[in-house]
């Protein structure tokens, strides 16, 4: 693994060339998996022996109380955790037997992530927030330009390109961040709480420019929110309580 990552460092073309296309109908498989946290003397269970299978191009809602795992999933999800028992399968990756290398591919290369509080990076504009992975990724300059300009277009917020975070409201923010997510084509985008810091009605927008991207692109969205009216935007919806699915809807 190592040496693959070195090789591929030094070919210059990392992003070009989608995500290796492993076939798989099931873009996530979450078998029986626990995840624990030591506090002091105390074990949490987050999730307990949690299963779930998230189709390939599904919009799926994660519901669910404070505290239930919605979160913890997530980041099983996202590749950013791995559980203390049990299996995550994320596009054909059982991630179980990846090396913190691989992880961290998987997670560049294949996922989109959107969070709560945005996450841009202020001092950045709109369109350069956007183009940063793209960046990161070594793509020639044109074609980031290119790329960063669609996707600013499908998000509704072309004419704000050249704006900074701090001169957008919450809710253009936000469209900056799915925006980002989506620059580099993922195969799997997650979102945790996407609309939580967004007054209802821009929630509503939001989730319904998410789910038109989602339709066009096909990618999978798995979206963790405790918020009823968001969650009704999503094809599938599992409902979780202290860290075991509880419900499961489309
Ligand atoms: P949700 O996103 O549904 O609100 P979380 O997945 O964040 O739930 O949390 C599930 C449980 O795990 C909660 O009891 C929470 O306090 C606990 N938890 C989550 N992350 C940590 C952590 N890093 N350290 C300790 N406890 C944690
Ligand atoms: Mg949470």
């Amino acid at each position: 693994m190592q040496h693959t990552a070195a090789v591929a460092a030094t070919t210059a073309q990392p992003v070009e060339s989608p995500p290796a296309p492993v076939a798989c109908p099931v873009a996530c498989k979450v078998s029986n998996a626990s995840k624990y946290f030591q506090m002091g003397k105390t074990r949490i269970t987050a999730l307990d022996g949690l299963s779930i299978s998230i189709d390939a191009g599904a919009f799926v809602a994660i519901a669910g109380p404070s505290g239930s795992g919605k979160s913890t999933l997530l980041n099983l999800l996202g590749c950013i955790e791995l559980p203390d028992r049990g299996s995550v399968e994320v596009l054909g990756h059982d991630t179980s037997g990846m090396s913190d290398g691989a992880l961290t591919r998987v997670r560049r290369d294949a996922i989109g992530f959107i969070f709560q509080n945005f996450s841009l990076i202020p001092v950045l504009s709109a369109a350069e927030n956007v183009e940063y992975p793209l960046v990161l990724a070594g793509m020639a300059r044109d074609k980031r330009r290119e790329l960063v300009a669609g996707m600013l277009e499908q998000v509704g917020l072309a004419d704000r390109a050249r704006h900074l975070p701090g001169e957008l409201s919450g809710g253009q923010r936000q469209r900056v961040a799915i925006a980002r997510a989506l620059v580099k084509s993922p195969r799997l985008v997650i979102a945790d709480e996407p609309t939580a810091n967004l007054d209802s009605r821009t929630g509503q927008e939001l989730m319904k420019t998410m789910r038109r991207i989602q339709e066009q692109s096909r990618t999978t969205f798995v979206v963790a929110t405790h918020d009823p009216a968001v969650q009704a935007h999503a094809s599938r919806r599992f409902t979780i309580v202290d860290g075991r699915v509880t419900g499961e809807e489309s």
